[in-house]
């Protein structure tokens, strides 16, 4: 069971390895113990291995990738595997972010698969879900992100569902600066926890960390992230400045 929020950094298409020299030297410093959290970042690929070598003295701090393919391996120029993170130290994937689903439109079907490819590679999948506007105002919120959630665990046993984190984000959220009040992210979240304690049972149901995330800054990461089955947040814009993103993580 993960007891400790979670708040996890997707930096997206942000950051060059120089940039994210200069960050690390700033954040580290204001936040010289961080046990009572599990930060995670997820940098672009090609700057991973700079923010490794950054994080080499706080093993307490996960490193994760922002997509894997949905093959193990082959002729997919330009893509990266699930075994490329893993050898390289990574501990989380996302899976189904709503750039990917909205901008690269990705599939259930993918997510499907390259949830069951992290599962085996023993990392942790991260599956975001969130319903668009549209799909808010027709009143099919909890529909969506039920199908999502469904789609993403397909083919994951029991003790695989055991080790992933959910991310709600909301499309209408991100990067859009309009924020889901906490009433509004308990309320989704709760419909979440419902449907993998239905799936998983009560005990592993209780214990898969929900996030938050869709315009999550340090005016508003407390409020949220003292919601009701809101256990940690996943924070995009505001990740990207040492200062902003020191004070989310000490929220
Ligand atoms: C995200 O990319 O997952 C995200 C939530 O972005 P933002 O915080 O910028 O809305």
């Amino acid at each position: 069971m993960h007891l400790k929020p979670v708040i996890a950094a997707n930096w997206k298409l942000n950051h060059t390895p120089t940039d994210a020299r200069a960050f690390l030297q700033r954040f580290l410093p204001q936040c010289p113990r961080l046990n009572e959290r599990t930060v995670v970042f997820f940098p672009s690929a090609l700057t991973y291995a700079t923010v490794a070598e950054g994080l080499r003295e706080r093993p307490e701090i996960w490193l994760g990738v922002q997509n894997v393919h949905s093959e193990a391996q082959g002729a997919y120029t330009g893509e990266n595997s699930v075994l490329m993170a893993r050898d390289c130290g990574a501990r989380v994937v996302l899976v189904g972010h709503s750039e990917r689903r909205h901008v690269f439109g990705e599939t259930d079907e993918q997510t499907t698969r390259k949830m069951a490819l992290i599962a085996q590679a023993r990392l942790t999948p991260m599956l975001c879900v969130g319903e668009t506007l549209a799909e808010r105002e027709a009143g099919n919120t909890a529909a969506v992100v039920e199908r999502q959630l469904t789609a993403g665990l397909a083919e994951l046993d029991d003790a695989q569902i055991a080790t992933i984190m959910l991310a709600y984000e909301p499309v209408w959220a991100i990067g859009t600066g309009r924020t889901a009040t906490p009433e509004d992210a308990s309320e989704i979240h709760g419909v979440l926890r419902a449907a993998l304690v239905s799936r998983v049972g009560e005990k592993v149901g209780a214990g898969i960390p929900i996030l938050y995330g869709g315009s999550v800054n340090r005016g508003n990461a407390s409020q949220l992230l003292a919601a009701a089955d809101v256990d940690g947040l996943l924070v995009g814009g505001a990740s990207l400045d040492a200062d902003s993103w020191a004070s989310i993580v000490r929220a």
